[in-house]
């Protein structure tokens, strides 16, 4: 196939990847989008085989049957609590492949000094994404400690090590070649720039890391089709750099911090929010149901215990009895509740939750004060007034879902343990809260038989 002709099927295929991602942006469409985007991305695939610079097939072939394996397996097997994590090593995967592609293009004959500078941005953003993504996931999943680790002159040895990867790249354009020593003190210090820039996060920040490394995958995927001109590589490049860095401004907005609030604010002291003490109230389904029962609006308010909990489908039964009863029932959704963007969204949606019952933290917290009861479904650091209250706490600032003011709460978790951030939560003191212990998904069983 000509050039031209498979450039004229990359423009279907970039096509299909914006309707695809428009369609993402509603849980009603996004199952279509994500297809219609899949389905660009195989034409992109076969088309790029048909290039005629191929040289062998072999290798091509043993990396997509491996691929596919490894992908097929990860998809079926990995939980959706673990999402986050895949993400993460999917976004590692990214950069070190942008990191190959790039250092791989220093083999062309026609490389000219734009294409070099692509080339170094394609193997430093594809390194730091690459070992950044890792510690990510490292933190995440707890195989390391996901505390921000510090120490003292962290910002003098940053400033150095991008002092020396500058002085490397340009050392690198002046002389380049694919054995270069510059290109290798360059992958080096990319790699670990990576490590260095996400240590200082704390686990509580992670999301917008994620989102943010998710970005850097595309802008080294984007350096690298400027490196060996392929336009679908840098489409979909600046498609995920440009998804990527508006995700990580919402989820800033989110939590009313800046990016570099986030990035940056490991460095200052840890902040050691005050103590909560008080008298905790606790209650049983059956009382739950009989206040539940006589409620005329009742939101519930789904977190991380929810999914690992499995509880969406009893509470989607359990908002059909309540409205069946006659109460008004809406679902509150915190922009990170969970552990990834979109996490409640996908398992309310999966138990059949009608769209227009789901309620976003903006359009719930001016009428909250009017919900008779709010139930908080393995939520914690998403409704802890703390965020409000308590300068001196880590997540002061972070809208939450103001379920205190809601008449009556109802919260379900098993202990009195702390939420992903590590802090106390004065909501489970508060004169209106009732506790109800308890894995949600029996918790809220036994209320709904309670209710029949
Ligand atoms: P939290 O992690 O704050 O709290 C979850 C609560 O669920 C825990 O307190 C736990 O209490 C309870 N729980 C766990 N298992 C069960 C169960 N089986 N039944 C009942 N309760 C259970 O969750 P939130 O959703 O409130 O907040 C999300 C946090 O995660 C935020 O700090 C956010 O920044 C962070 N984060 C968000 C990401 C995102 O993109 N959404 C990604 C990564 C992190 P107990 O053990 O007592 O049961």
């Amino acid at each position: 196939m000509s050039i031209e002709l498979i450039n004229v099927v990359y423009i279907v295929a970039a096509a299909l990847f914006v309707f695809g991602l428009k369609q993402l942006g509603s849980p009603a469409t996004a199952v279509r989008g994500n297809l219609l985007s899949s389905v660009g991305m195989l034409i992109a695939v076969v088309a790029t085989l048909f290039n005629a610079e191929i040289l062998t097939f072999s290798w091509i072939i043993g990396a997509v049957i491996i691929g596919s394996i490894v992908g097929y397996v990860a998809a079926v097997k990995i939980e959706m609590t673990s999402m986050p994590e895949m993400v993460a090593l999917f976004n590692g995967s990214g950069g070190i492949a942008s990191l190959f592609v790039g250092w791989a293009a220093l083999y062309n004959f026609d490389n000219t000094l734009f294409t070099y500078v692509t080339i170094v941005i394609s193997v430093v953003i594809g390194g730091l994404t690459f070992t950044g993504s890792i510690l990510a996931w490292g933190k995440l999943s707890e195989v390391m400690p996901s505390r921000a680790i510090v120490f003292g002159a962290q910002r003098i040895f940053n400033g150095a090590l991008l002092l020396a990867l500058i002085v490397c790249s340009v050392l690198f354009c002046l002389d380049p070649s694919a054995t270069s020593p510059y290109l290798y003190a360059i992958i080096i210090l990319a790699c670990v720039f990576g490590v260095m820039a996400v240590l200082p996060i704390g686990g509580a920040d992670m999301p917008v890391v994620i989102s943010l490394l998710n970005s850097y995958s595309g802008l080294a995927a984007c350096a690298a089709g400027f490196a060996i001109h392929n336009n679908i590589l840098i489409v979909a490049g600046s498609m995920v750099g440009a998804a990527g860095i508006i995700l990580t401004n919402i989820m800033c907005k989110a939590m009313n911090r800046s990016l570099s609030n986030v990035l940056f604010s490991g460095f200052g002291a840890v902040k050691q929010a005050t103590r909560v003490e008080g008298e905790v109230k606790p209650i049983n389904a059956e009382d739950a149901a009989l206040i539940l029962e006589a409620a005329q609006s009742v939101t519930f308010v789904p977190g991380y215990g929810m999914a690992v909990a499995q509880a969406q489908h009893v509470v989607r039964e359990l908002g059909e009895l309540l409205e069946d009863n006659g109460a008004e029932v809406t679902y509150a959704i915190h922009p990170v509740a969970g552990r990834m963007p979109g996490h409640m969204n996908v398992l309310l949606a999966e138990a059949s939750v009608p769209y227009d019952q789901l309620v976003e933290m903006d359009d719930i917290n001016p009428r909250i004060d009017k919900i008779d009861v709010a139930v908080v479904i393995g939520a914690n650091d998403v409704v802890n007034p703390a965020a409000n209250d308590d300068e001196n706490s880590p997540i002061y600032g972070m809208p939450i879902i103001n379920v205190n003011q809601a008449r009556t709460v109802f919260v379900l978790k098993r202990s009195m343990a702390s939420g992903f951030s590590g802090v106390d939560n004065p909501l489970f003191f508060g004169e209106n809260t009732r506790m109800l212990f308890g894995d949600a998904k029996e918790s809220l069983s036994t209320v709904l038989n309670e209710l029949k």
